[in-house]
């Protein structure tokens, strides 16, 4: 392969985070070998302040890394969203947010969609992947599977030292309150 070809050969990933934190993990196993945009689409985040908090720490990570932010807008902390029990309602969470990320992807013409939400272990790892297996069988796109666990500690500790901002619960109001 020319050193100096002109095209980008490497196939485009539309990554849905959560946070700086977890993105850290996706983007180091991925950023070699992908070209990634980043989309923010998380309106399970209560309360204003906490989601501002999260988003403008993600928007200073893609700017340092300058890797593309696109940010679903329609922001809107709808209690009655979030009243289920606790599978049933992460099971929604985890629905609501990847099937935006998948159309989006589908529609701007990404080669995959993944997601951070695959870096924590707090998170249902088993269940997020089973839900973005489902959504990329609906919406006809690929979803590009990782365990980005590995290194989740190390790399937030990463981002913690640079001074970005680290939440203390998953992001809804029940689990804000320990109810979930
Ligand atoms: S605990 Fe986290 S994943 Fe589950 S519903 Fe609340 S915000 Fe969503």
């Amino acid at each position: 392969m020319s050193k100096f070809s002109l095209s980008n050969s490497k196939k485009k990933v539309l990554l849905h985070i959560c946070c700086a934190p977890c993105s850290a993990c996706a983007v180091k196993m991925l950023r070699g070998d992908y070209d990634i945009s980043f989309y923010w689409y998380n309106p399970n985040i209560y309360d204003r302040l906490e989601y501002k908090n999260r988003k403008d720490s993600a928007v200073n990570y893609a700017k340092e890394l300058d890797i593309p932010f696109y940010e679903e807008k329609d922001f809107f902390y709808n209690y009655n969203n979030w009243k289920n029990n606790s599978l049933e309602q992460c099971s929604l969470c985890y629905t609501l947010r990847l099937e935006k990320t998948t159309v989006f992807a589908k529609q701007n013409n990404f080669d995959f969609f993944s997601t951070s939400l695959l870096s924590s272990p707090y998170q249902k790892h088993d269940l997020v992947k089973q839900i973005a297996r489902y959504l990329a069988d609906k919406h006809k796109i690929n979803f590009l599977y990782c365990d980005f666990r590995p290194g989740f500690y190390e790399n937030k500790n990463l981002l913690r030292q640079k001074g970005y901002y680290m939440q203390k619960y998953c992001a809804c109001n029940k689990s804000k309150n320990g109810k979930i």
